[in-house]
């Protein structure tokens, strides 16, 4: 396997990378964090340091959670006409469509993935994020409710409506696989809602946040309405998990680090929305279009390599077709080229980080030591020892941690299946409920297995086809809530009961 390393960028994205330092945005203003402590950020391709983010401190949380709440409380923010609101959501996403190329080239720094997966899905679905919830602004309303209240004083009437307003301030926490999107998908709906937010991006991926939060500021998101604090999850998540002046998480994240959440937000019983890990089924019946299912398996599981919520990692194939099926993906794993993401022939980048390339060795080391057979892939490779070759693996025991635990990397475990009732009880055989796809010709199976298979999302002939307007999130372990359709907005907003006599 070649890989090509080389680290070019546009000029853009290398200015924004000469600045020293990366501070926090509390209050409107850029501020050193009161430790006066810096991390660096590395391109997981080459191992070198990209910059340096500021690592804040319970200390620096207090601060811009105290920003926020004055934002909020002040009421200019969320009694701001909703039109106005809507123009400014508007003039944020064409921001970033405006530096379309300057955020994917520092995403793929920053994160390893492959540009086109930012230039052509990740950014620009972050600023139709943004252009959806725009829209939302002017049509946050209640209801006029008939009441059946019947010891109302003598000649009155009870007139009840209810209202929805914004829940206060949110403390978005967000992971490192996809990390613009994810801050969208958490700020559009917040800001539509009238919430003041303050953002904590995953240390690994701090670097388009940073960028992000410059562009609010020039769209003319007013002081202290969205704060960005970069550093640690242990300390800067923990702290705004458990803040008391903090009245709802968005979580993106691991299920691990979700129950930490949950414990941090127990004190102050905060709303809480996580959006979790998954360990999405992929089932092809024997009927299927083989060359569409068998590409849509294999994008399913190496795109991003991997690093995604709704990967495909295990697929389920019917008996009659498993050999071709597993031939065909291991055809297109062994072509699939990897390199820096920035190179134009790279099909696949690294990794996140080593720390990361190396849980994602020793699953596979593992499943091989239990008897589990390699297909193809398996190596870990690069100077950075950050990249894992796409790997398909066959004969894995349903109780082992390959086939249970979410690996997030380009690995996928491929068993056999006899009929649909084995398939659904073998899709259905995981603590996660996040996604799952089915590839089929025959009606009456798309049916049945989108009805029975219990996940957020059932994807038909195809898999991971996202948009701003369908609602994402999970079943069981995989989450609480849903993210972007129409309905998120409600994530944001508290229902206001008012009862009248007159
Ligand atoms: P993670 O380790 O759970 O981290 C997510 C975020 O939480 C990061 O910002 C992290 O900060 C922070 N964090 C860590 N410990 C914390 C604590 N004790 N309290 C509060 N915050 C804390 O997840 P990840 O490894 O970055 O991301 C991969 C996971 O995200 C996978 O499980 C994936 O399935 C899930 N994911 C889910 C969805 C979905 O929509 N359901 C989408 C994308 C990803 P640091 O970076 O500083 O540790
Ligand atoms: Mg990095």
């Amino acid at each position: 396997m070649h890989i090509e390393i080389l680290t070019p960028a546009q000029p853009a994205a290398r200015e924004w990378l000469r600045k020293p330092r990366h501070q926090l945005l509390i209050n409107g203003q850029w501020v050193d964090p009161a430790g006066g402590q810096y991390l660096p950020t590395i391109n997981p391709a080459t191992g070198e340091v990209l910059a340096q983010i500021a690592a804040a401190d319970a200390g620096d949380v207090d601060r811009a959670v105290a920003a926020a709440r004055q934002a909020f409380d002040d009421g200019a923010w969320r009694n701001m006409v909703p039109a106005a609101r809507a123009r400014l959501l508007w003039r944020i996403a064409d921001l970033i469509d405006a530096h379309i190329d300057e955020l994917s080239e520092l995403e793929t720094l920053d994160q390893g993935k492959a540009l086109y997966v930012g230039r052509w899905a990740e950014i620009p679905m972050a600023a139709e994020q943004f252009r959806f919830f725009a829209g939302m602004c002017t049509k946050v309303s209640g209801d006029t409710i008939p009441s059946s209240i019947n010891y109302q004083p003598a000649g009155k009437r009870i007139q009840a409506y209810t209202t929805k307003e914004p829940v206060g301030v949110v403390a978005a926490i967000t992971p490192w696989n996809s990390p613009l999107i994810m801050h969208a998908m958490k700020l559009a709906p917040a800001l539509a809602a009238g919430c003041t937010v303050v953002l904590k991006p995953a240390e690994e991926t701090s670097l388009t946040a940073l960028r992000l939060a410059e562009l609010l500021v020039e769209a003319g998101v007013p002081a202290g309405v969205v704060n960005v604090v970069t550093g640690l999850g242990s300390v800067v998540g923990a702290a705004l998990s458990a803040h008391k002046q903090v009245d709802k998480v968005a979580f993106t994240g691991s299920t691990q680090t979700g129950r930490a959440i949950l414990d941090g937000a127990k004190g102050n019983l905060k709303k809480v929305t996580l959006e979790l890990g998954g360990k999405s089924p992929v089932v092809i019946m024997p009927d299927a279009d083989l060359d569409a299912a068998i590409a849509g398996a294999a994008n399913a599981i190496f795109f991003n390599g991997g690093q995604v919520c709704v990967a495909g990692s295990r697929l389920y194939v019917h008996r009659s077709i498993f050999d071709k099926v597993v031939g065909g993906m291991a055809d297109i794993a062994r072509t699939i080229r990897l390199g820096h993401g920035l190179s134009p022939d790279t099909q696949m980048g690294p990794l996140v980080s080593k720390r990361q390339a190396d849980r994602v060795k020793a699953y596979i080391d593992q499943a091989v030591a239990d008897g589990a057979t390699l297909v193809c892939g398996g190596g870990q490779k690069g100077p950075a020892g950050t990249f894992i070759e796409p790997t398909i693996i066959t004969g894995a025991d349903p109780k082992s941690a390959i086939v249970c635990e979410e690996v997030f990397g380009p690995v996928v475990v491929v068993a056999p299946f006899d009929d649909v009732a084995e398939v659904v009880a073998a899709a259905n055989d995981t603590e996660f409920g996040l996604a799952a796809s089915v590839w089929t010709q025959d009606l009456s199976a798309a049916s049945r297995l989108s009805a029975d298979i219990r996940a957020g999302t059932v994807w038909v002939n195809c898999h991971s086809f996202w948009d701003v307007a369908l609602p994402i999130g999970g079943f069981k372990q995989s989450g609480w809530g849903r993210e972007s359709g129409v309905g998120a907005i409600e994530n944001y907003l508290e229902v206001k009961t008012v009862c009248m006599v007159v």
